[in-house]
């Protein structure tokens, strides 16, 4: 007990004005690198504040360029082992957005644009298609490979064909002449929808005509896409998906180099209806970068630009002037990254996110921290320090939308996961149009190629669908902890000084961890 003369307990926040500063740092003196050196995102705290919300209701909206806002902000890294098509679409149905790697052909990338961007909840965009001149056996086939055997025939057997009958189930049941055309037992009398129906819509149609199949026709009868009785029931909705104001299409990214032939590509991709285009090098800060922006900017007015990689404000200065409307950080702190090890360059994250961010934001460039996000704990962190969005490589791959078949290694699941500038990536040229991993990490002259990343595995994680809503609800309960109801409101008080942090010494990185037990299980959701 104190020897000094007690105060009034009602008067305990009044008591608080006697001191000149809240408890623990501001921002500014966390950063203080005379002090503390560079940092990451395991070197500080966040102290808690005062909760008079529930958690659901605080607010994750953020920008990730002056132009894009997303519901959540969380983006998947453009590279060859985390983004395609299935994690594009995922992302953005979950409320952030995929970012389409380009270490494929320009052809293969804006394809995976435009599925993401064709993509429609609850329709299948590209089912299997017959026509009539077709057997028996073909849908017998289909049924024992995939399982299904509801196929709408078109003209041309294929998609985008003229739609003139169904063959289901029931239609090949006790049919055992396998060698009968398609067209002497299909349904000529199809039930079909106009493009542009909605599924509420294909849904009353579904439950009055008491079918199982919904083929779905343009204006001249040509099929588009098909719904399936059995997804509608299963059908799940998406309130927080990104989407374009206008189109109600999903928001997709893609990511292209500063060369030359990047600009042919960039044509591709814009022609599949890109809205976010990623210049994608290891050190932002050059001529080819400032003049790929400025290009851009001035061939595609529609079209936002998110620059870097950055980690001083000396280089994002170049980058804002140049037209950049988003910044990407990060230099060294990927999970697969050795670029600090090898090249003597970089900086730790939670530093360069910082210094970074309170630059651009002063211009309204919205920043995006990009790499070593290891959990949700560093998600939270980023934002503290001014990040908009965060991207995710490690974190998101070994999901079930990530590309890759999944192997066993002594008893686990796993996937494989590499870094871009690895040999392993740099070695895979698929096409004429060569190497996005050599082009982001090396001059395409060099005789020997050194290596800035490496090749690795992960632990299956399951679907990113069950992982995103995870790191959405697990973000909202650390704002709901800080007293903050939004990022916004999270970015305003780390600006005034109210949102307080603590250095992390050693020890206490070891107290904040698990300790002293035997063995432990790491569930991280349920
Ligand atoms: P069916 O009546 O035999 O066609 O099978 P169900 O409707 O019970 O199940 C088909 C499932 O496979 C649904 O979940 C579809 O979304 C899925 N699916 C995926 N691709 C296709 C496709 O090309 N055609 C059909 N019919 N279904 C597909
Ligand atoms: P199930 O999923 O196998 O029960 O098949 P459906 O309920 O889709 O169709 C049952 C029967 O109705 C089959 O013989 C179809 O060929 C026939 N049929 C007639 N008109 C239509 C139509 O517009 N759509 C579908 N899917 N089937 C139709
Ligand atoms: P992670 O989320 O796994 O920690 O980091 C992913 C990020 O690392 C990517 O978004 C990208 O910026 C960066 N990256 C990807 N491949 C490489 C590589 O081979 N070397 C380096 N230095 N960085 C990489």
């Amino acid at each position: 007990m104190s020897t000094q003369q007690l105060l009034d307990c009602s008067k305990a926040n009044d008591f608080l004005k006697e001191y000149k500063r809240g408890d623990g740092l501001s921002a500014e003196d966390l950063m203080d690198e005379k002090v503390t050196g560079g940092i990451t995102y395991n070197d500080l705290l966040i102290l808690p504040g005062f909760i008079d919300f529930p958690a659901s209701k605080v607010s994750l909206e953020s920008k990730i360029t002056k132009n894009i806002t997303l519901k959540t902000p969380f983006m998947s890294s453009p590279m060859d082992t985390v983004t395609e098509t299935d994690m594009a679409i995922s992302m953005a149905l979950l409320g952030g957005i995929g970012i389409i790697h380009h270490n494929c052909s320009a052809d293969e990338q804006a394809d995976m644009v435009r599925k993401v961007k064709k993509f429609e909840n609850g329709f299948i965009a590209d089912p299997m298609v017959l026509s009539p001149e077709h057997t028996v056996a073909d849908v017998k086939e289909i049924k024992e490979r995939y399982g299904f055997c509801g196929i709408p025939i078109t003209d041309s057997g294929k998609m985008n064909g003229k739609l003139v009958g169904i063959v289901t189930a029931r239609d090949i049941q006790f049919h055992d002449d396998d060698a009968s055309l398609v067209k002497d037992i299909m349904t000529t009398d199809v039930v079909s929808a106009k493009q542009g129906v909605t599924l509420e819509q294909a849904n009353d149609i579904l439950r009055s005509s008491k079918k199982g199949k919904l083929p779905i026709v343009d204006e001249s009868g040509n099929l588009v896409s098909l719904l399936s009785r059995s997804d509608l029931l299963k059908n799940q909705t998406y309130p927080l998906a990104s989407k374009s104001p206008h189109s109600k299409q999903l928001l997709c990214g893609a990511a292209i180099g500063t060369r030359p032939d990047d600009r042919d590509r960039l044509y591709k991709l814009v022609d599949a209806g890109l809205d976010v285009v990623v210049l994608d090098s290891s050190q932002g800060n050059s001529v080819y970068q400032i003049e790929m922006i400025q290009w851009i900017k001035q061939n595609f007015k529609e079209l936002e630009v998110i620059a870097g990689n950055v980690v001083t404000r000396e280089q994002c200065a170049n980058l804002i002037a140049a037209g950049a409307d988003g910044i990407r950080i990060g230099m060294g702190s990927g999970s697969i990254c050795i670029t600090q090890e090898v090249m003597a360059v970089g900086r730790p994250q939670a530093t360069a996110v910082y210094r970074v961010s309170q630059f651009a934001n002063r211009f309204g460039v919205p920043t995006i921290a990009d790499g070593g996000i290891g959990n949700i704990g560093h998600i939270t962190k980023a934002v503290a320090l001014g990040a908009s969005a965060v991207m995710m490589g490690g974190l998101l791959a070994g999901t079930t939308e990530s590309p890759g078949e999944y192997f066993y290694h002594e008893g686990k699941r796993l996937k494989k996961y590499r870094g871009m500038g690895s040999i392993d990536a740099m070695e895979k040229v698929s096409s004429k149009d060569g190497n996005a991993a050599t082009k982001r990490y090396f001059s395409e002259g060099d005789s020997v190629k050194v290596a800035q990343g490496v090749v690795g595995t992960v632990m299956d994680k399951g679907s990113v669908r069950k992982f995103i809503p995870y790191l959405t609800t697990g973000l909202q309960h650390g704002l709901q902890d800080i007293g903050v109801t939004s990022v916004k409101a999270f970015r305003e008080g780390v600006d005034a000084g109210t949102v307080r942090f603590e250095k992390r010494t050693a020890s206490a990185q070891l107290e904040g961890g698990v300790h002293g037990l035997h063995s432990h299980e790491k569930k991280l959701f349920a």
